[in-house]
């Protein structure tokens, strides 16, 4: 069946935040621990059903390469809860992106054991000033990926439609 809607997502972030396996996790219901980290660019594609349309996730694991910021519809900035998070990304989204890209962050990694405590509630306020939509994620155990995406993409549709 012909999709209704194609959404261009780019999926951002330090390099071994886990950005390939995120995508993976959603597009094929994939993990892989050994993982390269991303070497390129390209796309993995996954249809959806929202609000009565089909709607394919065209989802770019773009390594930060500028260009692929256009004609992107959203926006999946990804850093790792063990770690430091992602302001300088939200600059360079500002800068590059289209004023009205949809931003999901996503602290990944939540399955990691120890990882501080307070970033339950500095992330999100974090989020919240940036006007940013904000989940924990583990492409591990797979906890929250399809929530986030699916976010991400319901905000988009609400805004095109
Ligand atoms: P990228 O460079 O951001 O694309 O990162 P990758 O997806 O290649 O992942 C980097 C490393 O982190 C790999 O060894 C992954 O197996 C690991 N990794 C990715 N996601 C998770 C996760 O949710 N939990 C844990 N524990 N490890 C992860």
């Amino acid at each position: 069946m012909e999709e209704d809607y194609v959404f261009k997502i780019v999926v951002i972030g330090d390099s071994a935040v886990g950005k390939t396996q995120l995508l993976g996790r959603f597009t094929r219901d994939e993990f892989f621990l050994d993982s390269k980290s991303t070497i390129g660019i390209e796309f993995q594609t996954r249809t959806v059903d929202i609000a009565r349309h089909r709607v394919k996730a065209q989802i770019w694991d773009t390594a930060g390469a500028r260009t692929y910021y256009r004609g992107a519809l959203g926006a999946m900035l990804v850093y790792d809860v063990t770690s430091r998070h992602a302001a300088r990304w939200v600059t360079e989204l500002r800068a590059h992106a289209d004023k009205s890209i949809v931003v999901m962050l996503v602290g990944n990694k939540a399955d990691l054991a120890g990882a501080v405590r307070w970033r339950q509630t500095r992330r999100p306020l974090f989020a919240e000033e940036q006007g940013l939509f904000f989940s924990e994620a583990s492409a591990l155990s797979g906890d929250n990926v399809e929530r986030a995406f699916l976010t991400l993409l319901q905000e988009i549709h609400a805004n095109v439609s």
